[in-house]
């Protein structure tokens, strides 16, 4: 089946949505992500992360999904990685996707916040490392890894503001891509709160 593809283009950044004009600091980070509800297989960004486990063969979730779509290829590619510990991240070809490179990470299992902010930095340097301008994050270790949504996201949503400080230009555009519409409440409180906050 084909699915129709979603270009970056396509998603406003939080500060469009918002109605938020760029300024200093804050409004910089709102220019910079977007919040998306749906497949993070149909995103035709540079790079989507995957939210894999330590054997790096494929699974059920999210990491299904994009198995399926990206094509036998990807098992392969993986394969030649050897695993990737928790915390960590390796790099693919998108192959069948319309994303052009697959970030595999691993999450931790169950509430270590050291560990998946490892995660998304590791994913935002190797994303940096590899020419990635626009990047896709699904909520890592959220659904079987068992991470309670509303802690997952408050370590993405200051992981990648804190990342994208400190290494301005790289990335234009970092999507939150959430399966329900349940996750992208819980991604919206966490922002205003966030901005609250400086
Ligand atoms: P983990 O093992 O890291 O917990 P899961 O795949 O079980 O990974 O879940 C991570 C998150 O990804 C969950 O919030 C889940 O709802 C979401 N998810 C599942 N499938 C997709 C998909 N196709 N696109 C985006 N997010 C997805």
């Amino acid at each position: 089946a084909s699915k129709a593809f979603v270009r970056i283009s396509d998603i406003p950044s939080e500060a469009e949505r918002l109605g938020i004009r760029p300024g200093p600091s804050k409004p910089a980070f709102l220019a910079l992500i977007s919040l998306w509800q749906g497949d993070i297989t149909t995103l035709e960004v540079d790079a989507i992360v995957n939210a894999a486990d330590e054997a790096l063969l494929g699974g059920g979730g999210v990491d299904g999904a994009i198995h399926r779509a990206a094509g036998a290829q990807l098992l392969e590619a993986c394969r030649a990685h050897h695993g990737c510990k928790t915390g960590q991240a390796k790099i693919t070809p998108g192959f069948n996707l319309p994303a052009k490179h697959v970030i595999h990470t691993v999450g931790p299992i169950g509430e270590k916040p050291d560990l998946l902010a490892s995660a998304y930095r590791e994913s935002l340097s190797l994303a940096k490392a590899n020419g990635v301008h626009t990047i896709a994050f699904p909520c890592i270790s959220a659904g079987v890894f068992g991470y309670p949504a509303e802690s997952a996201c408050k370590v993405a949503v200051h992981t990648v503001a804190k990342w994208t400080n400190e290494n301005p230009g790289s990335i234009d555009r970092v999507v939150f891509c959430l399966f329900n519409q349940k996750s992208v409440h819980v991604y919206e409180e966490e922002i205003k709160r966030f901005l609250k906050k400086e």
